[in-house]
């Protein structure tokens, strides 16, 4: 029996099992390989890791993990996660396991817009948050399709560092083609314009059927409901990352430094289960 298992080997599972194994808990990772920013070239916005590619900084998380004896990571997909009277079962490849808590740090999946050459740039000239990805369109003309209802409030984001924002209408959107520096549009009228990149809001669901599995509360933005240390309405289940966020957030603040955060909260709570007086 495990003290903890986590699920997802993302930022935050990998947070999370790094602040386990320095408390010396008999921990397993598993990891399913679908991450959110599987096709990013460089991440940013991570202090210390500005521009490092996504699987360096997974790779690091990996290594560093190495020299924590009490964690195992296995690179295989849980199937099921039930809770029970004192702790949670959770199937694997045939396996049945068992721990006193789990986290579920299982993220989203994100669906584009039906738009040809959008899935082909995802994550390099076509974005969903220009904190993320943004200054490296800087000074350059930047397109905003199927934003609603927010593109206005991009529009702000970006004008300081675009040279100029080009609000459109998705419907005239017919495709995207990549150049060599930029990003092509093409209109239903067959006009075009080059940009340095797009933002798009992709609709965003659960990765993992667990939530549903284990009747979790969720949020109105359809991420579990947490409190500020991870812990979800169901005893002995945590949830960290994109997929959960507490209250006081109108929905996942879906980024590396917000989801390493919350992995880390959540393994301290555990810790703190753990320590306490049987
Ligand atoms: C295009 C794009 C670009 C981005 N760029 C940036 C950026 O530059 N800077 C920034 O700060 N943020 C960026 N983000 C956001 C960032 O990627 C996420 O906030 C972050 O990855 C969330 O981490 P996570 O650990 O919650 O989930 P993920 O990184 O998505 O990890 C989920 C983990 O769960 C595992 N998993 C899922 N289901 C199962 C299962 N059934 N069994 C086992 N394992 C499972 C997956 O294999 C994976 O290991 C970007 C997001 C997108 C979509």
């Amino acid at each position: 029996m495990y003290e903890a298992i986590i699920i997802g080997g993302g930022p935050a599972g990998l947070q999370a099992a790094l602040t386990l194994g320095r408390m010396h808990r008999r921990t397993l990772l598993l990891d399913s390989g679908e991450y959110r920013n599987a096709t990013v070239d460089h991440a940013h916005n991570l202090l210390g890791n500005d521009g490092t590619a996504p699987a360096d900084l997974r790779g690091r998380g990996r290594d560093e993990l190495s020299a924590y004896p009490t964690v195992e990571i296995r690179d295989a997909a849980v199937s099921v996660v039930a809770a029970e009277t004192d702790g949670v079962r959770v199937e694997v490849a045939g396996e049945t396991l068992r721990a006193e808590y789990v986290v579920l740090a299982t993220g989203l999946a994100d669906e584009l817009p039906p738009i040809p050459g959008l899935k082909e740039n995802w994550g390099n000239r076509v974005a969903n948050c220009p904190f993320c990805h943004g200054h490296e369109f800087a000074g350059r003309p930047v397109a905003v399709l199927n934003a609603s209802p927010h593109a206005a409030m991009l529009r702000g984001m970006l004008l300081p560092v675009a040279s100029e924002v080009i609000v459109l209408d998705p419907a005239r959107v017919v495709r995207a083609e990549s150049l060599d520096d930029g990003l092509r549009i093409v209109l239903d009228d067959e006009s075009t314009i080059d940009a340095a990149g797009a933002f798009v809001a992709p609709v965003s669901r659960q990765r993992a059927p667990f939530a549903a599995q284990l009747g979790l509360e969720v949020q109105e933005s359809g991420a579990v409901r947490i409190d500020p240390f991870g812990r979800t309405s169901v005893e002995r289940v945590f949830a960290a990352g994109d997929m959960a966020h507490p209250d006081h957030f109108p929905g996942p603040m879906a980024t590396l430094a917000a989801a390493i955060a919350a992995g880390q909260l959540a393994a301290v709570a555990i810790v703190q289960g753990l320590s306490a007086p049987r």
